[in-house]
């Protein structure tokens, strides 16, 4: 980033300076110019006066220096020259400083000389009589001028890089260095550059979210070691008191019930977490495919009979093929623990109804039952992992608080919505609405 901050720097410097001297250099060649061409027409002025009062007498012993005079009559010949031999020159009346001299009474122009690096400036004044007087001297064109003045102009570029690369230098390192130091471990303390705000805004925010992700996991990790403690202790005290010989033989089958139930709980605790995980992970190992919900609902609902009439607990289902897009074994898992939880938290005698529907753009099921219901202060939390309303009832009814979690990221997975509407000693009824695109 330091090298490119410096070329581009240096760059803009260069360019800047050498646009700078093409422009200083263009101004005073036109200042010089005109101010030659000015001069030209004083000096042309003061011989016309001295020609119209001395005639060809003004031309005697006349130093012109630099500058050369001619005398033009009226029809064009040449009366005097202080360059060249009268005898040998053409016809003036056709240059265009003459022409415009006879128009106007004063004229001037300029020719280029086969060089290139001179061109020859002219002025003419018409005089009283219609004889024409007119003068020239040679100036520096443009790229003569270049030439004339490569030297300094050489001395100013070398400074001129010099200077800008000392000091592109210097900007470059300045720019970068607030940069190298931003403690992006506290991008919200940082006050660098207000153009980079958006950028540390983003990390603070990714950082943010990294750590609420971090939290959650170890609030999980934490909350699954203790779930799996406490049957573990129930199994370990179990068979201590087994081991030790003092249990009489006919409480044994109690104990070893006990082993079992517990052994039982730990065995779908950890089924459940190692599903929650892999849902957690995205679950892309499972395929989507083309599936009937009323189908799955009714396979689900004809496993679970047994343990409904057990419970005491009447469960039906009604619908229609409902053909969806979707994973088979994740709206297993959603029907599964919504008709599970219906049979688990009702009443002697209660009833859970499972209905399945197809909407315009929706593929419906609901799992209505009128058990215990959930106190509404209590409905927003019960997604959440470990959640339960009543712990010492869903351990006894074999609940390991991920059901629901399951069944929420099941939904997500699928672009779900889930809607509750439940009743304190009424009932409970669960809505999944699958989007049909
Ligand atoms: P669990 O394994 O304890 O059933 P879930 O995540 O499935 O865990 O449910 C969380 C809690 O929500 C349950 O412990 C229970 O208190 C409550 N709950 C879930 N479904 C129902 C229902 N149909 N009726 C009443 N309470 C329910």
């Amino acid at each position: 980033m330091t090298k490119r901050i410096f070329r581009s720097i240096c760059t803009v410097a260069i360019v800047v300076l050498l646009a700078s001297l093409i422009l200083i250099v263009g101004v005073l060649y036109n200042y010089f110019s005109e101010a030659q061409m000015n001069q030209l027409k004083a000096q042309t002025t003061l011989t016309a006066k001295g020609v119209s009062q001395s005639g060809i007498s003004f031309f005697d012993g006349l130093d012109t220096g630099k500058y050369r005079i001619t005398w033009i009559d009226k029809d064009g010949t040449v009366k005097y020259d202080s360059k060249v031999e009268k005898g040998g020159m053409e016809n003036h009346l056709e240059r265009e400083e003459i022409k415009e001299a006879i128009e106007t009474g004063y004229g001037e122009s300029y020719r280029y000389s086969t060089t290139l690096l001179e061109r020859q400036l002219y002025s003419a004044i018409s005089l009283s009589d219609g004889t024409i007087i007119r003068m020239s001297t040679y100036q520096n064109t443009w790229w003569a001028l270049l030439l004339d003045m490569l030297h300094p102009i050489l001395i100013v570029i070398i400074i001129g890089v010099c200077l800008s690369l000392l000091l592109a230098m210097q900007l470059s390192k300045k720019i970068v260095q607030p940069l190298n130091e931003l403690d992006l471990d506290h991008p919200e303390n940082v006050q660098a550059y207000k153009e980079i705000q958006p950028l540390l805004d983003k990390i603070h925010s990714g950082k943010n979210k990294y750590n609420v992700t971090e939290q959650i996991r170890k609030e999980f990790t934490a909350n699954v070691s203790h779930e799996l403690k406490t049957p573990l202790q129930n199994i370990s005290g179990s068979a201590e008191i087994l081991c030790s010989g003092i249990v009489k033989d006919e409480d044994i089958p109690k104990f070893s019930k006990q082993i079992y139930n517990e052994s039982k709980r730990m065995i779908s605790l950890v089924e459940d977490i190692i599903g929650l995980s892999h849902l957690d992970e995205g679950a892309s190992d499972m395929v989507r495919e083309a599936i009937d919900l009323y189908s799955i609902a009714n396979d689900t609902v004809e496993s679970l009979k047994p343990i409904a009439d057990n419970a005491g607990i009447t469960l039906n289902i009604n619908g229609e093929t409902a053909m969806m897009t979707g994973i088979p074994e994740l709206i297993n898992a959603i029907v599964f623990n919504l008709c599970d939880n219906a049979i688990k938290y009702n009443k002697t005698g209660g009833r859970v109804f499972v209905k399945v529907h197809n909407d315009a753009d929706r593929t419906v099921l609901t799992v209505k039952d009128n058990g215990i219901g959930i106190p509404e202060e209590q409905q927003d939390r019960i997604f959440e992992r470990f959640y339960r309303v009543d712990k010492s009832r869903s351990k006894e009814v074999g609940g390991t608080g991920l059901g629901l979690s399951i069944v929420k990221h099941a939904a997500i997975l699928h672009n779900a919505k889930i809607s509750l509407e439940s009743k304190l000693g009424e009932g409970t009824s669960i809505t999944v609405e699958f989007p049909k695109k």
